[in-house]
């Protein structure tokens, strides 16, 4: 579960977000998806951001705070593994220093990290007699710590309509089946309208609370602990403000990120824009991708030239557009001498290592397609003097589709190549006979290579997939220029 999808100017990959990885790296051991290990200095780990300190005046008290009465509820719907319980815990116990009577639940389940975690947590100014969990529209507050938890039926149906308030955090975290699937990400809306249908809407408070925090802090615990200081910034916590320090405190971890990431979800309550446009001015603008140059260092000038050479030859801006992207993914396919260049690139090597507080060296995990034919199926871990082969392999980037490219001669590398060639003969196809009236269906086949991912056999099926739609759509659009009507 701690791959995670990522949108990026090559089309949706996926990345491994390290703050969540297995705390020990035990699962390392195994088959890691990880491409690289570093090596850290033992005792150390991740390099911590610099606090963003707000000085405590910048915020004020919440203007006005629920009462505990004789019972607030609060369930919170979150993920395993990123604090759902520790936040509850912490609220129980600020609760308790004030003097209120608290009953908690945890609903675990056997989720330790990734799955569905429910916490509930019963606050009351008189002894409880009740039980802890919050049943069928008794809620008060919903904390949404993952937007999928909170709009499953059994969690949305502990809200009342017009009294329930929702504070949700509204990032989606990927499923299983997202990442497995590799689906593209899909709109939160639907869920949002869920939610706001079966609690007091107008009070209700949406947070993008997993890019906010790991921007500001560079770790996913301090989401949960953020999107908390936004809700009791709300007022919605009745809780004292002391007592919330104090507990922050007593817990003991990380207390001083802690008490920041309170501090700045409810200054994000106050103040949304302030936080936003502190957050932009402290993020390096990326620098966007130089398709032309990657060529260059991927074969040499006359490569990326005849990249360049095509692109021209396309008048039309948006299919020249998608055609820039897609011709440069079948033209970038990754064999071994690829592989070589990215794993040593300067830029990769500095991000791998500057991650970590004391970085020693990198070394790899691959599973090169060669040795599988031999029977090897794990990944082989090789340490970091493979470095010094990987260069040497690097530079032989000149071997490629010559007669000396003895990794070129495998079936699926021959097939990868041929990919460049059936590709251009398509996009000729259709910009020789492009007009306003079929360009969308021209821009459906220009992006179908998007659909060629993974690796070894499952990239030969999708390469044979999409040379199937690809026959089927330019058919089509074969049609429409013959004025065979569009089939429905
Ligand atoms: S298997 Fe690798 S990516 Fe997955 S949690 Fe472990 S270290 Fe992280």
């Amino acid at each position: 579960m701690s791959l995670t999808p990522v949108l990026t100017e090559l089309g949706q990959k996926i990345r491994i977000h390290q703050s969540s990885c297995n705390k020990d790296y035990s699962c390392a051991l195994g088959d890691c998806p990880s491409f690289v290990s570093v090596q850290i200095k033992p005792g150390t780990g991740l390099k911590k951001k610099t606090l963003p300190t707000l000085p405590p005046a910048e915020v004020p008290m919440p203007r006005q705070m629920a009462k505990a009465g004789d019972g607030y509820r609060i369930i919170g719907p979150g993920i395993g593994g990123t604090g759902v319980v520790t936040i509850n815990a912490l609220l129980a116990t600020a609760a308790w220093i004030d003097g209120l009577c608290v009953a908690t639940l945890d609903q675990t389940g056997t989720a330790q990290k990734g799955g569905a975690v429910v916490s509930h947590l019963l606050l009351s100014e008189r002894p409880i007699e009740a039980p802890a969990k919050v049943n069928a529209a008794n809620a008060d507050l919903i904390m949404g710590f993952d937007l999928l938890g909170v709009a499953h039926q059994s969690n949305l149906s502990t809200a009342r309509a017009e009294h329930t308030v929702a504070v949700v955090n509204t990032d989606v975290a990927p499923t299983i089946d997202t990442i497995r699937n590799r689906a593209p990400f899909g709109g939160p809306e639907k869920m949002f309208e869920l939610v706001n249908s079966v609690t007091n809407r107008g009070r209700n408070i949406f947070v993008d609370a997993n890019r906010l925090a790991e921007a500001l802090f560079g770790s996913h615990m301090a989401v949960n602990i953020f999107l908390t200081g936004v809700a009791y910034q709300g007022g919605l916590i009745p809780i004292s403000l002391e007592s919330m320090e104090q507990a922050i405190e007593l817990n003991g971890v990380d207390i001083e990120r802690n008490r920041q990431a309170f501090s700045w979800g409810r200054k994000y309550y106050e103040d949304a824009a302030w936080v936003n446009s502190f957050l932009a001015a402290e993020t390096p603008v990326q620098p966007s991708l130089d398709r032309v140059a990657e060529l260059r260092e991927y074969q040499n000038a006359a490569y990326a030239q005849s990249y360049v050479d095509y692109l021209d030859k396309i008048a039309e801006p948006a299919l020249r557009e998608v055609v820039a992207k897609y011709l440069y993914k079948l033209m970038t396919y990754k064999d071994e001498y690829e592989v070589a260049r990215l794993l040593t690139k300067p830029e990769f090597e500095r991000q791998a290592l500057g991650m970590w507080a004391s970085p020693e060296s990198i070394s790899y995990n691959l599973h090169p397609p060669l040795l599988r034919r031999f029977g090897v199926h794990k990944k082989l871990k090789l340490g970091s003097w493979f470095r010094t082969p990987l260069l040497a392999l690097k530079r032989l980037k000149g071997l490629r589709g010559t007669p000396l490219d003895i990794f070129g001669y495998a079936a699926h590398r021959t097939l990868e190549r041929s990919m460049i060639e059936w590709y251009r003969k398509l996009i000729d196809q259709v910009s020789a006979n492009l007009t306003p009236d079929n360009l969308p269906l021209a821009l459906e086949i220009a992006v179908l290579p998007d659909q060629i991912r993974g690796y070894e056999k499952i990239k030969e099926q999708n390469i044979a997939k999409v040379k199937q739609a690809a026959a089927e759509k330019l058919q089509i659009f074969q049609n429409t220029q013959a004025g065979v009507p569009v089939p429905r």
